[in-house]
């Protein structure tokens, strides 16, 4: 285990001072008067190590557990976990922590309902017990929740951030849109926390995406210095695959836009269970590297690109551009979504098809999306040693 420096909370004050946001449920815990951008914490379990020391199977040895996806088989971590290199971090995803969260939050939880409040303290504990510093950010009409892992290094101040959104719309348990997201988000959280990471992590549960990003859009436009931001990671839609030919769509003007990817998925049969990865030009070369450790696990992954130019083109590309990520492209921070495609692949997106619930999802897909994700998260943050 290592202990955070001193430095490193007046890293972490320093940057959510870069960072900072729209102003703070009151009561919020605040991180040793600093007054964290938006509110810093008090939180027990954060800074002071404590959480993120002992709570996390890496310090004990254990390697992440795979556990066992939809149809029972083991997904056994290859290897030890370690903390050295993002490769070893890789190994330390536990399944089985990711399904227990997953299972809690898909049900209803529209903003404001009682489950909606009761995701949002889970994300908050949850990001807590791992050792972040946990804020809830109240922005006017709803409230996000930011965790913030200190760097350790001299690029403290660079941000690496991933989000998901927690909200979800009516009578729909959204299992993959967006339980899985925010599962997934947590369990990357609880991975990385016992990382020497350089950079300081931001580990983001978004309110009201549903309702046109409001919550991620709010948390974007409040940046001071949106360069403090590295990459923005999103994760909207990782739970669904379905492995039979012809189960991917792929519409038409995308399939021109992204030639080499849509034959990539002839020679796969149309078989919709690949990674898919939309990156701006400035987060293209993190997509990629997260593509490669996809691959490197056997997983296809496909990166669909998009210029500067492309990037908030509505008409033209408006259909990657429709989850949080978009909040951070708009403030022309370098930002990826990380998904199943969504509606191009879940019949039951919205519920609209069939009920999106957690027995539909492929626990075994998103264990490929969690592990390249750490590993791409910890690269971008700079792994210190
Ligand atoms: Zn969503």
């Amino acid at each position: 285990m290592h202990a955070r420096a001193p430095g490193a909370l007046a890293a972490a004050a320093a940057v959510a001072g870069l960072l900072a946001c729209a102003s703070t449920e009151p009561g919020a815990t605040a991180t040793e008067g600093s007054g964290t951008a938006g509110s810093g914490t008090a939180g027990s379990g954060t800074t002071a190590g404590t959480g993120a020391g002992v709570g996390t199977g890496m310090s004990e040895g254990s390697g992440g557990s795979g556990g066992t996806n939809g149809s029972g088989d083991d997904l056994g971590a290859a290897g030890g976990c370690e903390i050295t290199t993002p490769e070893a971090l890789m190994a330390c995803v536990d399944l089985d922590r990711y399904v227990d969260d997953l299972t809690f939050i898909a049900a209803p939880r529209t903003p404001g309902s009682p489950h909606w409040l009761a995701v949002q303290e889970r994300c908050a504990s949850a990001l807590e017990e791992a050792g972040l510093v946990v804020e809830l950010e109240g922005y006017g009409s709803g409230t996000n929740v930011i965790g913030v892992l200190p760097g350790v290094g001299a690029e403290a101040d660079e941000v690496v951030l991933l989000g998901a959104h927690y909200d979800h719309i009516a009578a729909c348990d959204g299992a993959d849109d967006n339980a899985s997201g925010v599962a997934g988000a947590l369990e990357v959280a609880r991975v990385l926390a016992a990382a020497p990471l350089r950079r300081t992590l931001v580990v983001a549960c978004w309110d009201q995406e549903e309702l046109g990003l409001v919550g991620s859009r709010a948390y974007a436009q409040a940046l001071v210095d949106p360069s403090a931001v590295v990459v923005a990671f999103n994760f909207d839609m990782i739970g669904y695959a379905d492995p039979a030919p012809n189960t991917q769509t792929f519409p038409g003007p995308l399939a021109a836009r992204f030639p080499g990817l849509a034959a990539e998925l002839d020679a796969h049969e149309h078989r919709a269970d690949f990674i898919a990865v939309v990156a701006d030009d400035l987060a293209e070369g993190v997509a990629l590297d997260l593509e490669a450790r996809a691959e490197g696990l056997g997983r296809l992954t496909g990166v669909m690109t998009l210029s500067a130019a492309e990037k908030l083109d509505e008409d033209a590309f408006g259909l990657l551009a429709q989850s949080d990520h978009r909040s951070f492209w708009e403030r022309d921070v370098p930002a990826l979504h990380v998904f199943d495609t969504g509606v191009f692949r879940n019949p039951a997106y919205h519920c609209f098809g069939g009920a999106d619930t957690v027995d539909t999802l492929d626990h075994a897909f998103t264990f490929d999306v969690l592990r390249a994700t750490v590993g791409a998260v910890a690269a971008a943050a700079a792994l210190d040693g």
